[in-house]
C-alpha cells in the first residue's frame, strides 16, 4: 500500500461523488490539462480505485473497509487538528517553567532560545525528576533539564496526522512540536515552533471523525 498524493485523493473523490465522469472532465474541475491527469489516473486504474470503461468514464469501485479507514484518516493534516504551542525561553528557572506548565494547562512546554527558535523539550518527567533532587528550581534554568536540539522529535504543518501519530507512538511522548524549517546563512536548520499536535489533539479527531454528521457530540 502506498500513499496517495493530495491530487489523487482529490480525483478520488470526484469520481466517487459524479462517476461516471470523463477524463476530460475530471481536468476540468481540477483545472489541469488532460495529460498532467494522465499519469495520476493510470495509478488509480492500476491500483484499484478507479474503473475505466471505453466511452463511458471513469467509476469508483467501492473499497474495502481498512482501504476506505486508511484513505479517510490519510486526508488530514497536522494543520488540521494542531493546536497553540506553549513556549518559554532557554533562560527562564525550572520553576517558572512549572508554574507554566499549571497556568496553560500543558503536559509539555516547548523551549526556544533568544531569537524564537526551537532548542528543547520539557515535560512533566523532566519537572518531576528535577524536583525530587536537590536542584535549585528558583536558579537552574529550563535549559539544563530540557531534552535538546537534535534529539526533538517534530513534525510540520503539512505532515499527516497518521505520520505525527506514529512519530508520538513510536518515541513514546505525548506531543510533537509542530515546526517550520529555515536555513540560515550558515546552513544551520532553525525551527520556528508554530503548534503542537499532542495525543488529545489526535483523540479529538478520533472523535469528531466518529460523530461527524451526527447530533452527538
Ligand atoms: P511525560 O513527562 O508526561 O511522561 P512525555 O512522555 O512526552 O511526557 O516525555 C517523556 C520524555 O520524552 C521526557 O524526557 C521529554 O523531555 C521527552 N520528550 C517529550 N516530547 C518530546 C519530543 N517531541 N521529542 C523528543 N523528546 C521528547
Amino acid at each position: 500500500m502506498f500513499d496517495l498524493s493530495q491530487r489523487q485523493e482529490r480525483i478520488i473523490e470526484i469520481v466517487r461523488k459524479q462517476g461516471p465522469i470523463t477524463g476530460e472532465k475530471i481536468a476540468e474541475i481540477l483545472d489541469v490539462t488532460r495529460a498532467a491527469l494522465r499519469p495520476d489516473l493510470a495509478i488509480l486504474t492500476m491500483s484499484g480505485y478507479l474503473e475505466a470503461k471505453p466511452r463511458v468514464g471513469y467509476t469508483y469501485k467501492s473499497e474495502g473497509f481498512h482501504n476506505a479507514i486508511r484513505r479517510i484518516l490519510n486526508q488530514y493534516r497536522v494543520r488540521d487538528v494542531k493546536s497553540m504551542p506553549v513556549v518559554i525561553p532557554e533562560t527562564s528557572s525550572i520553576y517558572d517553567g512549572i508554574v507554566t506548565l499549571f497556568t496553560e494547562d500543558a503536559g509539555t512546554i516547548y523551549v526556544v532560545d533568544k531569537d524564537n527558535y526551537l532548542t528543547g523539550v520539557v515535560s512533566r518527567k523532566d519537572f518531576l525528576k528535577t524536583a525530587l533532587g536537590q536542584t535549585d528550581l528558583f536558579k537552574v534554568p529550563v535549559s539544563v533539564i530540557m531534552t535538546r536540539m537534535p534529539n526533538v522529535i517534530t513534525c510540520t504543518l503539512d505532515d499527516k496526522v497518521v505520520e505525527a501519530a506514529r512519530k508520538i507512538v513510536t518515541h513514546e511522548i505525548d506531543s510533537l512540536p509542530v515546526v517550520k524549517v529555515f536555513v540560515d546563512d550558515r546552513g544551520d536548520e532553525k525551527l520556528e515552533v508554530v503548534g503542537r499536535i499532542t495525543k488529545t489533539n489526535i483523540a479529538r479527531l478520533f472523535l469528531d471523525l466518529a460523530y461527524k454528521n451526527t447530533k452527538e457530540v
